[in-house]
């Protein structure tokens, strides 16, 4: 039988202030925080502070490396260090402006877990590619280099976050009915591997949610929350977001 708690986590990227931190700490703690896993993930600037604000916080990204001569990457194991749990691997904004390919991701992916956090692996597909059809294609081959790399067992302390690319920052959301179709094709590729972490898996829908499309896309079978951009900055819609989360 599945227990997934449903998810909410809002992804900053090169956004927001100290003030917004002290402002949405105090509109979360009116989240139903017993019933969903609620989470942010601010500019690196900001997650000390987001920390200190009892707000879980984790980082947009780690680097594949060990600490060492890399200047102006993170290193998974401060992250993990300063009390964060999680990190986003492979947000599309990362594979397409920092040239960041499947196997980098893996070895991020891979990186994350050495250090105890837990990565939330995004995987989408672009507008051209679901026009040809290649949508299932697409994300399948990014949970596939994950998996061939570090086996189906490295997806039990993972989150999957599938976010069409074309649905990023566009305002154009998938429907329910197309995120849900992607979702089951995501949940069943690892319920052919192994039923038992395909059923406890956290997946993430990800493109312009906001309060009013919330509700219809978590009620969808295979979606347990959301991993949301634009509408995270704005504390009363985040909220709101969360808690039709439930
Ligand atoms: C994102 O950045 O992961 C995202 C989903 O952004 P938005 O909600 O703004 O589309």
């Amino acid at each position: 039988m599945a227990s997934r708690k449903p998810m909410v986590a809002g992804n900053w990227k090169m956004n927001g202030s100290v003030e917004l931190i002290t402002t949405m700490a105090d509109t979360l703690k009116n989240a139903s925080n017993n019933k969903i896993d609620v989470l942010i993930f601010p500019p690196f600037p900001l997650l000390s502070k987001a920390l200190e604000a009892d707000i879980v916080a984790g980082s947009q990204t780690v680097s594949h490396e060990d600490a060492g001569a890399f200047t102006g990457e993170v290193d998974a194991k401060l992250v993990f260090e300063l009390g964060c749990k999680y990190t986003l691997v492979g947000h599309s904004e990362r594979r397409s402006i920092y040239g960041e390919s499947n196997d980098v991701v893996a070895l991020k992916f891979e990186k994350a877990q050495e250090n105890k956090l837990i990565p939330i692996l995004c995987v989408g597909e672009s507008e051209t590619q679901r026009e040809q059809g290649l949508t299932e294609s697409v994300v399948a081959e990014q949970l596939n280099v994950v998996i061939d790399k570090l086996g189906v067992a490295a997806l039990v302390n993972s989150v999957i976050a599938y976010e069409p690319v074309w649905a990023i920052g566009t305002g154009k959301t998938a429907s329910p009915k197309q995120a849900q179709e992607v979702h089951k094709f995501i949940r069943n590729k690892i319920a052919a591997l192994d039923m038992s972490i395909a059923e406890n898996i956290t997946l993430l829908y990800g493109g312009s949610v906001n309060d009013q499309n919330s509700e219809l896309l978590f009620a969808q079978a295979d979606i347990d929350g959301g991993l949301i951009g634009g509408a995270s900055l704005k504390p009363d819609a985040f909220l709101s977001i969360c808690n039709s989360a439930q």
